[in-house]
């Protein structure tokens, strides 16, 4: 009787398999989104398109799927996530190609622009669509505003099929910043471990100790805290910032990747892991308490201690009304690049080890 049913399964696994597209050599679970499902040892492309809703125009979210031709890590990366953060959306066009699928264990998908309302309107921080920060909306919510569905379509689509999760960031548009990465450390331990492992690969060299996101997968809040809320180990990255597309910036983050790879044995070749890495124990997000122009006195990476003047705002005829100040020793992770503050919003974020 035993015999026979295993002798069935098996006759079904057998049968099942003619038809699998995964066969030629590997036993790949299917991956397939938007009806994009590239053979083994291929790439493709397509669009999760979200629809219209209660006047709004939807949106468009372009990916990739680098599928490899043996099972392993199904890697994730976003770019995009905030709009006018170019390097890392630059990025993933280069490594679309630099990827070979031939050579390559286990999947990569990408999301060149999570963001495209924020994108195409040229906004820093907050979506047009809606005035949400989609960093700020996760895990998202299938009949919310702009914002909330594009966070639940990354959700289901891209985090639910992943293994590993880069949310790929730069300085936003007005943010002057040196590259970091954030660790978090809430959540499963093992989960923490594995992601300082990655950080390590990723291999920027000042990494954020960020022991301050939700363990509520339901409000997950950020991206990358959304994989880590669901069990898979992921990383926040920043290279690069004030809207400038530089090459030096982008090699970050393709070394990162191709460390990443190395890392999670997708390839056997690629940078090794940052030997010496500074990690920020103390950080502080420096914040406005009036409206009007922000004038920056230090520069990112600058190191400053407690007391030191961070920048100054003014009215808008020029008057002195605030002056921000360094909270403790550290240095300056980024510093705000562009004139225009509202009370509330980031002037530099501080960091110390
Ligand atoms: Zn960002």
């Amino acid at each position: 009787m035993r015999a026979s049913v295993i002798l069935r399964f098996s006759s079904l696994i057998v049968t099942a398999c003619l038809f699998a597209v995964a066969c030629t050599g590997s036993a790949q679970a299917p991956l397939s989104i938007a009806g994009v499902a590239p053979a083994a040892g291929t790439t493709a492309s397509g669009a999760v398109n979200i629809a219209p809703r209660s006047g709004d125009a939807g949106a468009s979210i372009p990916f990739t799927i680098v599928r490899g031709r043996t099972p392993g890590p199904v890697l994730l990366l976003v770019a995009g996530t905030h709009g006018a953060e170019y390097v890392p959306i630059v990025a993933l066009q280069r490594l679309r190609t630099a990827i070979d699928p031939g050579t390559l264990r286990g999947s990569v998908l990408m999301v060149h622009v999570a963001n495209m309302p924020s994108f195409l309107g040229r906004t820093i921080y907050y979506s047009p669509a809606d005035n949400k920060n989609l960093n700020r909306v996760f895990p998202g919510k299938p009949d919310g505003t702009l914002s909330e569905r594009i966070a639940d379509a990354i959700t289901k689509e891209f985090i639910d099929r992943a293994t590993h999760v880069i949310d790929l960031h730069c300085g936003d548009g007005n943010e002057s910043l040196r590259p970091y990465s954030y660790w978090i450390t809430t959540g499963d331990p093992k989960v923490a471990e594995s992601a300082r492992n990655m950080a390590l690969a990723f291999g920027l060299d000042h990494i954020v100790v960020d022991g301050s996101r939700p363990t509520d997968a339901a409000a997950s809040v950020y991206l990358s805290n959304t994989a880590v809320t669901r069990g898979k180990p992921a990383l926040t990255t920043e290279t690069g910032g004030m809207a400038v597309v530089d090459d030096e910036s982008i090699a970050l983050v393709q070394q990162g990747v191709a460390g990443l790879m190395r890392h999670l044995g997708m390839r056997t070749d690629g940078p090794p892991p940052v030997a010496t890495p500074v990690w920020i124990k103390q950080n502080e997000v420096l914040r406005a308490t009036q409206t009007g122009l922000f004038s920056a006195a230090v520069k990112k990476g600058e190191r400053v201690t407690k007391g030191a003047k961070i920048g100054t705002i003014t009215d808008f005829l020029g008057n002195v009304i605030e002056e921000i100040r360094a909270t403790f020793d550290g240095e300056v992770l980024y510093v705000i690049g562009t004139p225009p503050i509202s009370k509330g919003e980031p002037v530099a974020m501080l960091g110390s080890s």
